[in-house]
């Protein structure tokens, strides 16, 4: 029985290329109690192998986390697999409408603490007593309700460029950290207020009104697969679009623009602008939002210092760095001194 890749990413890689077949990149996740993980992970992996699988996949005692390509021509199998088990059966498939069929080079299906890093302890409540999930239609509906209290699940720098008319727009870091900063908002409403939330894709909502409704808010909702499935529901179906700016996503692109409005602001200079971009300055990373005439006037950087840096030769550069402790900025902060225009969201 084999378990694990045999073949290196390389060989992968070539097989594909040989192969030319087309292939589809898909995700999805559940949260469900599962007793045995490896039992379970060994399941999948021999099922998928078979199915020429591809992807990350992350199984935990509350569920199951995936990211995958496959053979279209395999899609079928596949889907009568994930039928087969139980918690799986109807699961929403998140189908990527561009394919790159590199996307993904080995098939890893790993057993881990939790599904996504989040950094909250889940054995206070049950993950799986969720809120209800309402589609792109009924959302809209729900939102026009003045009973309603709508709650932008994500970080500053996501809700900074894009959100819901009407939305309350934490301003924080992190997912750990917006939860008890809303409970406590919100803590007058618990029963006379329906709670409709809303994040990316849908998966920190799962958990978030799992939590919302063990600190006993009544009436939970959330958004299907959040903006992105929104997004494709209303253009779909010819819906009305309340989402305003852009959506930012956790890939190359950075941010998918929805509507026309720019919501947000250049850091530097305080026109509107909502293109984030990572200070040039290789130990600084900083994301921040920055026009063009700025980045031309900055290179890139997010304050003089970085900028003095980054026009250092390369080995200089290194040379700073070194026996310094580089924060990872990425998605992290973007939150600095320097930027004077960065606007503290609602
Ligand atoms: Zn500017
Ligand atoms: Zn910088």
């Amino acid at each position: 029985m084999q378990l694990y890749n045999t073949l290196s990413s390389k060989e992968r890689a070539a097989l594909i290329e040989e192969a030319g077949k087309e292939r589809l990149t898909l995700s999805f996740y559940q949260y469900h109690h599962i007793k045995n993980t490896s039992i379970f992970r060994n399941h999948l992996f021999l099922a998928w192998d078979e199915l020429d699988v591809l992807g990350r996949i992350y199984i935990a005692n509350e569920g199951i986390n995936a990211q995958l390509s496959l053979p279209a021509e395999n899609f079928e199998h596949f889907k009568n697999h994930l039928d087969s088990i139980s918690f799986l059966k109807d699961v929403r498939l998140n189908i990527a409408v561009e394919h790159d069929n590199k996307a993904f080079l080995k098939l890893k299906v790993k057993v881990r603490n939790k599904i996504v890093a989040d950094g909250l302890n889940d054995d206070t409540f049950d993950v799986t007593d969720k809120g209800v999930h309402v589609s792109a239609e009924k959302f809209n509906e729900l939102i026009e309700d003045p009973d309603t209290v709508l709650v932008d699940m994500r970080n500053h720098y996501e809700s900074e460029i894009g959100y819901f008319k009407n939305a309350i727009t934490p301003d924080v870091d992190t997912f750990r950290q917006s939860l008890p900063i809303i409970e406590d908002d919100l803590k007058e409403h618990k029963e006379n207020k329906k709670l409709v939330m809303y994040c990316t894709g849908g998966i920190r909502c799962e958990k978030a009104s799992a939590y919302f409704k063990h600190k006993g808010f009544k009436d939970v909702y959330q958004l299907e697969g959040g903006i992105i499935e929104y997004t494709r529901q209303v253009k779909q179906n010819d819906l009305e679009n309340k989402f305003i700016g852009k959506n930012f996503v956790f890939d190359d692109r950075r941010a998918e623009r929805i509507s026309d409005d720019i919501v947000a602001n250049c850091h530097q200079c305080g026109k509107p602008c909502d293109t984030h971009i990572n200070c040039a300055n290789e130990a600084c990373h900083i994301l921040f939002i920055q026009c063009d005439e700025c980045a031309e006037r900055m290179n890139q950087c997010c304050s003089d210092a970085c900028k003095d840096v980054a026009s250092l030769p390369y080995e200089e550069q290194k040379a700073l760095r070194k026996g310094k402790v580089i924060n990872n900025n990425i998605f992290k902060k973007g939150r600095s001194e320097a930027l004077i225009f960065k606007k503290s969201s609602k």
